[in-house]
């Protein structure tokens, strides 16, 4: 492991400095060999992801009547980014602490009291939230899935593309429509959330889920949804309303990965620091030259620029404010920061950033996939111009 360097406090209180020392003892067994292993054979950090359930991280933002750990989003923040500073693969477990909020927010009183405190002990694991569809994409409104009234319960049919983590989850917080885009009074009405209960639904093969292998060990699925049947009252909300639910989770998450970014860029750059300060060639030290040092530098600083425009959207969502341009600038100038810094560590390395063993390339590959999801860049500055700056709209 390289040694770190200095990283923004800012803002950090010294319990967040605590958290930081005790992510740092959490991640120190699982070194660069214990990832290349599960990314060279797809499989699960089942070990990893046990250790920070059983640390008591998973369930942090749960308020402490349901058993959770009652924190707010900075100090989620703290938690993501100092597993990715480490080298560790937060993307393994971070739906896991957010994912909930759907019920925390949204779910009535019985469900709070069925569902958080199960989740908050682990005993039932919330960790895969079903939106994307093959003829949806970017567009949400066009999804198809759609849920049918039956009595008691809702009948489900559909397809889903890209739901990571079915495999190692017991519940499924799935987006439906009960009204057609067609039929509905505007493109945002008609959807409803439901929670499944996927081991029932993959035995009995409501849910077929059919892993796809993507550049990064991500765990993640096309499902099809073959006359699923969920009780009324796993409703999430209100029938109708869905969008608004779904929506109310979207600013936590990206408070929360924009922090895996950065803590992944810083881990780059620690590592690029430090080969650079090591690796002679002509006789010096590569660092010395300015082509190694400056782009370095830049992902530095644009990682710092990242890491407080981060920290002013979680103080605002902390205080309970909405802000989607906070949030939204965060996450597009983390991502962009992350692939600056990974770029710079690919090329400081040389040669040996394509050699598995080194774990550089397996870092790059991560690096690339934020400015296209969750949410992709285009998307997110379509948002700025149109919500933000008033301009036009171009969809
Ligand atoms: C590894 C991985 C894990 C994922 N996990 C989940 C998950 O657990 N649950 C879930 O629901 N989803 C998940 N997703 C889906 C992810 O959120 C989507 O891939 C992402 O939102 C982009 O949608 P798309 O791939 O359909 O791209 P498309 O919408 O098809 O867009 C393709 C390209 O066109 C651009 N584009 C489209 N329209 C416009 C426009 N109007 N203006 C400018 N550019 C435009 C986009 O920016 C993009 O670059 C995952 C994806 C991946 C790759």
């Amino acid at each position: 492991m390289a040694d770190k360097i200095e990283s923004s406090a800012f803002s950090l209180t010294e319990e967040q400095i605590a958290i930081r020392e005790a992510i740092d003892d959490l991640c120190e067994p699982f070194d660069n060999e214990y990832w290349r292993k599960h990314d060279a054979d797809s499989t699960y950090p089942e070990e990893f992801v046990d250790a920070v359930y059983e640390q008591g991280w998973m369930s942090m933002l749960i308020p402490e009547e349901y058993g959770g750990g009652g924190a707010d989003i900075r100090d989620a923040a703290v938690v993501l980014e100092q597993i990715e500073r480490n080298g560790c693969h937060a993307g393994a477990v971070r739906a896991g602490m957010y994912t909930m909020g759907a019920i925390l927010r949204h779910g009535s009183d019985e469900q709070k009291a069925e569902y958080l405190p199960k989740i908050a002990s682990g005993e039932l694991r919330l960790q895969s939230f079903g939106v994307t569809e093959p003829d949806a994409g970017s567009d949400t409104t066009r999804i198809k899935t759609f849920a049918v009234r039956d009595g008691d319960e809702y009948v489900v049919n559909g397809n889903k593309i890209f739901i990571s983590r079915v495999q190692h989850s017991d519940l499924l917080l799935l987006l439906t429509r009960t009204t057609k885009r067609e039929d509905a009074t505007k493109p945002s009405d008609g959807f409803t959330v439901l929670l499944v209960d996927l081991n029932k639904a993959i035995e009995s093969g409501q849910i077929v889920a059919t892993p796809i292998k993507t550049m990064v060990n991500h765990e993640t699925n096309e499902l099809a949804i073959r006359d699923l049947r969920v009780p009324v009252a796993n409703r999430i909300g209100e029938e109708g309303k869905g969008f608004k639910v779904i929506l109310s989770g979207m600013n936590s998450e990206r408070v929360i990965v924009t922090s895996e970014y950065i803590g992944a860029g810083f881990y780059l750059l620690d590592r690029a620091v430090q080969y650079a300060n090591e690796r002679e060639v002509f006789g010096r030290k590569i660092g010395m030259n300015q082509a190694i040092q400056i782009p370095i530098a830049r992902a530095y600083a644009q990682l710092q620029a990242a890491s407080l425009m981060r920290w002013r959207a979680a103080e605002m969502y902390a205080a309970g404010d909405n802000p989607r341009f906070e949030v939204n600038g965060a996450k597009l100038l983390a991502s962009e920061a992350l692939w600056a810094a990974a770029e710079a560590a690919f090329d400081t390395f040389g040669g040996y950033a394509a050699a598995e063993e080194y774990g550089i390339e397996r870092a790059w590959r991560g690096a690339r996939l934020p400015r296209t999801a969750p949410i992709s860049n285009n998307i997110v500055l379509a948002g700025i111009a149109h919500g933000t700056l008033g301009l036009p709209k171009s969809f």
